[in-house]
């Protein structure tokens, strides 16, 4: 069986002794890849959907974490959190959420068996399976019908809002282990855990209520692993993964009244431009002004980042293509941004600082920053290589072919990914791979942009973005 856990917000640099006794030894035993990568932009949703999918957003089509879609809801971004929203957003576009075959349908095709759990946001939970092609729990709902139906009847039911996300995790381990794993004898098994995530939005990263949760999932995953390993007759794999970093909101992001000093938005309700995570969409009125606007954009001092939709490139001096940090889909907004990131160090040491709105949060994700794109990548167990530290970049997007690469399935040639044969023990030494980086640049009002990438092979990572003064 191969076990997909992701540690929901888990920077990479935050895997160690003091903090996650069990994962760091885990990635000492294994491969711990410390090049890994999220996609952009550097949220839950996003990422989710490119662990499913083994595909960049511009290919999945799930391309941020609000989407603006009139169709659904002509007065405000829907969002994705809401798995009731996105099954709203598939109706709209011929019952289709992702545009990109899933690692759970190609495993099905394939007579393979699989299951998942979260504890997060229904929405991220539904995102492992949308098509559900086998049961899902997450601690508020459950896939499909029947199957919620029998967690009520037989197993003690789902938990309320009021749940702590100790109890969220402790639920949805306990039904993977106790209900879904002996019942459906799963290949693979997707386990989305909310922590970090949660308490590091809440109280800083590396904080007092951080250490504990992490403290917390490391203790849960240990027991749930050591279990499987005693249990199940097969051999065991394990990935431990997270969908994004994180960095502590340094100053505020004020979009919307950026763009209405500026004389693009009338109101903050005006839907001349809706601002919606990373993403600006433009009504019809406004569109013929997309190119002002990006480049405008490029000149304020709370973004690091302006990328238009492909198609509107040539009208945008400046502004880099969607396609050049993993998006421009028929969804994407006409502009995306990314907000102003630093090197500033938080009151617990730990460096990577982002412009955003605070509301309830003192740290976020979503950037550009190498501080929000790095992700944790840890693999175990049956076929991995024992005692490797890879440089070699790679990417949550590379997970899905390498498992179904693992299962003896050739990943189709529409995957983004790689398999990444490093970490295997029939696979090249990684020391044998030759990385490389590049970069891409667009200039305009005195304001250049630089995007890095890592690179092995075709096979390109966003390392960060940034905006410097021309010249
Ligand atoms: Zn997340």
């Amino acid at each position: 069986m191969i076990l997909l856990t992701v540690w929901d917000g888990l920077r990479p640099d935050l895997v160690c002794d003091e903090l996650t006794p069990y994962l760091a030894r885990q990635s000492e035993a294994g491969v711990f890849c410390q090049h890994s990568h999220a996609v952009w932009p550097s949220a839950t949703r996003i990422n989710a959907a490119s662990l499913s999918t083994g595909c960049q957003p511009g290919k999945h089509g799930l391309v941020d974490n609000e989407l603006y879609v009139p169709a659904v809801d002509p007065q405000a971004p829907i969002s994705c959190a809401d798995w009731r929203a996105l099954q709203a957003l598939a109706d709209a576009e011929q019952g289709r959420l992702l545009t990109a075959p899933t690692l759970p349908e190609l495993l099905a095709q394939r007579g393979r068996r699989f299951v998942s759990a979260g504890s997060g946001s229904p929405g991220t939970t539904y995102l492992t399976n949308p098509t559900v092609t086998a049961p899902i729990v997450n601690w508020a709902v459950a896939w499909p019908r029947a199957f919620e139906a029998e967690l009520v009847e037989e197993h003690g039911g789902l938990l309320t809002e009021s749940a702590s996300s100790a109890e969220r995790n402790r639920q949805v381990i306990a039904t993977l282990r106790d209900v879904l794993i002996p019942r459906d004898r799963p290949d693979v098994v997707t386990l989305w855990i909310t922590e970090p995530d949660h308490a590091q939005h809440g109280h800083g990263i590396r904080s007092p209520e951080a250490v504990e949760a992490l403290r917390q999932v490391d203790a849960e995953v240990a027991a749930l692993v050591q279990y499987l390993e005693r249990a199940l007759p097969e051999p065991l794999t394990v990935f431990y993964l997270s969908d994004h970093g994180f960095e502590t909101i340094g100053s505020d992001l004020p979009v919307t009244a950026a763009l209405i000093g500026a004389g693009f938005k009338a109101s903050a309700s005006s839907p001349d431009v809706v601002p919606a995570g990373c993403s600006l969409y433009l009504n019809d009125e406004t569109l013929p002004r997309v190119g002002e606007l990006a480049t405008w954009l490029l000149t304020q001092p709370w973004v690091s980042g302006v990328f238009v939709r492909d198609d509107l490139l040539t009208a945008c001096p400046g502004a880099l293509p969607q396609s050049a940090v993993g998006g421009s889909h028929a969804r994407s907004a006409p502009i995306m941004y990314s907000p102003r990131w630093s090197d500033e160090c938080n009151t617990y040491g730990v460096p990577g600082m982002v412009a955003g709105h605070p509301g309830g949060s003192v740290a976020t994700h979503g950037s550009t920053s190498p501080y929000a794109l790095r992700n944790t990548l840890v693999a175990w167990g049956a076929g991995i290589r024992t005692g490797l530290v890879s440089d070699v970049p790679c990417g949550l997007v590379d997970v899905a072919p390498t498992v179904l690469h693992m299962l003896g399935i050739k990943p189709p040639k529409t995957m983004d990914g790689r398999v990444l044969h490093e970490l295997l023990t029939d696979g090249p030494w990684a020391a044998d791979l030759r990385p490389s980086t590049f970069a891409r640049q667009s200039a305009a009002e005195g304001c250049r942009q630089v995007a890095w990438y890592s690179a092995v092979g075709t096979h390109t990572y966003l390392d960060h973005t940034l905006i410097e003064p021309a010249g």
